[in-house]
């Protein structure tokens, strides 16, 4: 269920909804106001309450709308916001402001897997700029399986992609792995990214819903995660406060070997139904091999994607990570541009003008 406080209530009325509300779950749930869209709501599970309790809540003079919500997550269902959220990106750091989730051309993010060194990074930056993509992407803390393979510079990789913003106007994205760490990374970066490890770190997640400077957070797909559970972690991130969330779809774990991981583009127009986040894909850890790249990038536009992240180095195969997925700027080039031509020929543009 999800309850919008009329914004007229008094401070009195509102705190006799909240005593209320605590008193009907037994003080056990947490009921907690979230300010989406400048409005304050409150979502909880109300499953078990009865017709006369239903009735009681929409007498209450707080309370503005009931929006009975069935699924288990709530502030990220479609029905919170049928239109679809865009987010924005951009916009405190001095690069430049980009939105996500518009039906506009696909945003691409891209850059390497990970910053590893300045001038790997700084030529990186430029090349994709040039190519087309208007978000750079960098892990300066890398999760990586084995702890004998390069973990990422840390703190000085957040630097570099700070003077790599500086140098092409882009914004930057970068992954945090630790609550402590939240603070930090969103000093340096416009986007945070939460890997797929770490999907249902908990505490990760609260964190990030509570970063004090409201970064927007990609949250990926946990590398065996359901929907459901993937979109209960992005409910964590929300309800602690934050509503600036982008999904990403990275592949999940399967039995063949032949591609790193399967890439579920299904779950792309399914979200569609089931959320109004914006999604995003990520063909390069999805399938593990470069040349699958160019084509699921063009599937997943053509799926609805509003935009995709790509894994692009100089030279991709002295990469220090993830070289088999790299392209390069060229290659990336070709990508913006029947990206490009999928989203038009998707928004009927393309159609239209050849039928006329
Ligand atoms: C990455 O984007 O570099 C990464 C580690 O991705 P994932 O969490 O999807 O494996
Ligand atoms: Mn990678």
């Amino acid at each position: 269920m999800l309850i919008t406080i009329d914004s007229q209530a008094t401070s009195e009325q509102r705190a006799q909804l909240m005593s209320l509300l605590r008193r009907l779950t037994g003080n056990q749930r947490p009921v907690t106001p979230v300010r989406l869209d400048g409005r304050d709501v409150i979502a909880l599970d109300g499953s078990s309450f009865d017709e006369a309790t239903r009735t009681l809540l929409t007498q209450q003079k707080a309370v503005e709308r009931m929006l009975p919500i069935k699924t288990p997550y709530k502030l990220v269902n479609k029905a919170c916001k049928p239109e679809g959220s865009t987010v924005v990106v951009g916009e405190f750091l001095g690069g430049n402001v980009v939105t996500i989730g518009s039906t506009s051309a696909p945003v691409i993010i891209a850059g390497p897997c990970a910053v590893e060194s300045r001038e790997q990074l700084l030529s990186t930056a430029k090349a994709v700029k040039a190519a087309g993509a208007s978000i750079l992407r960098g892990g300066a803390f890398k999760p990586r399986t084995s702890p004998y393979q390069f973990q990422g510079l840390g703190i000085e990789g957040l630097r570099l992609l700070a003077e790599a913003r500086t140098v092409t106007g882009l914004p930057v994205i970068t992954e945090v792995m630790e609550p402590d760490l939240v603070e930090t990374v969103a000093e340096y970066a416009d986007i945070l990214q939460i890997g797929s490890r770490n999907m249902q770190n908990f505490p990760l997640l609260l964190a990030a819903g509570r970063n004090s400077s409201k970064r927007p957070v990609m949250l990926k797909r946990g590398l065996a995660a359901t929907i459901d559970e993937w979109l209960l972690a992005a409910e964590y991130i929300v309800a602690a406060g934050n509503p600036h969330v982008i999904l990403c779809e990275r592949g999940i774990r399967s039995f063949d070997v032949q591609t790193r991981n399967v890439l579920d583009l299904a779950c792309v127009p399914l979200l569609h139904e089931l959320t109004h986040l914006p999604v995003i894909v990520d063909p390069s850890h999805a399938t593990g091999r470069r040349e699958l790249v160019p084509p699921m990038s063009r599937a997943a536009i053509a799926a609805g994607a509003e935009g995709l992240i790509l894994e692009v180095h100089p030279d991709p195969n002295s990469a220090l990570c993830d070289g088999r997925q790299s392209i390069t700027a060229e290659q990336l080039r070709s990508i913006v541009r029947d990206t490009r031509l999928v989203a038009q020929v998707m928004s009927g543009e393309e159609i239209l003008s050849y039928v006329a």
